[in-house]
């Protein structure tokens, strides 16, 4: 069986963080390895119960390759911090570590190769609640064709039952819609934070 077939959530196809890393820095699977500047591999703890899951890094991510910093960044931890935690109390990556040209979104080769560093991350990390940002992560996490606007703040199980998964707007299309899509992000941290608060494993 390839890298590409392991079953998702099963065995841990790397079990320590330390090879994980290494591996995913060096990797040279898909297309976008010879236009990034740094493999944006995710922050935060590794301990952490709640993980939050992007699309792909930008430019300012792949300068400083570190997850969320431009301006959506900015506004992601302000969310984080708007439910009473820090950056550094979660865990952020992005379903592909490096960054696709022009912001174009991930090709399906180049999620393929992705994949197993994004499964082994929420292997190790085992997390309680896993946010989904935008549309993309989260069509691609729950595997439907059905758009974020429907899915967003609503918890879905996820991994075996063992974590839930709660789909919210990118940060991104919320400084650009403002207002109301603000207001539901806040609300959709707050069906996060609810679910961390109760162990989210039922
Ligand atoms: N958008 C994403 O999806 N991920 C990042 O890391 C930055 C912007």
């Amino acid at each position: 069986m390839s890298l590409l077939d392991q079953p998702r959530g099963g065995a841990p196809t790397w079990s320590s963080w330390d090879d994980l890393e290494r591996d995913a820095l060096g990797c040279t699977k898909c297309p976008l390895a010879s236009g990034r500047t740094q493999v944006v591999f995710g922050v935060g703890s590794r301990d952490a119960d709640l993980v939050f899951v992007g699309e792909g890094p930008g430019a300012e991510e792949d300068r400083q390759g570190v997850p969320f910093v431009g301006r959506a960044g900015q506004l992601l931890t302000r969310l984080i911090e708007g439910i009473g935690l820090t950056r550094d109390d979660v865990y952020i990556c992005n379903v592909v570590k490096c960054r696709p040209p022009g912001n174009r979104d991930p090709q399906p080769d180049e999620i393929a190769s992705c994949r197993p560093y994004l499964e082994a991350q929420l292997d190790l990390l085992a997390p309680a609640v896993l946010v989904t940002l935008g549309n993309f992560a989260t069509k691609l996490l729950l595997d439907t064709k059905t758009g974020i606007t429907k899915l967003r703040g609503q918890e879905f199980p996820y991994r075996d039952g063992t974590a839930v998964l709660v789909p919210t707007l990118h940060p991104a299309a919320v400084l650009r819609n403002g207002g109301t899509a603000l207001a539901q992000s806040r609300a959709d941290f707050v069906v996060a934070k609810r679910a961390l608060a109760r162990g989210a494993r039922e």
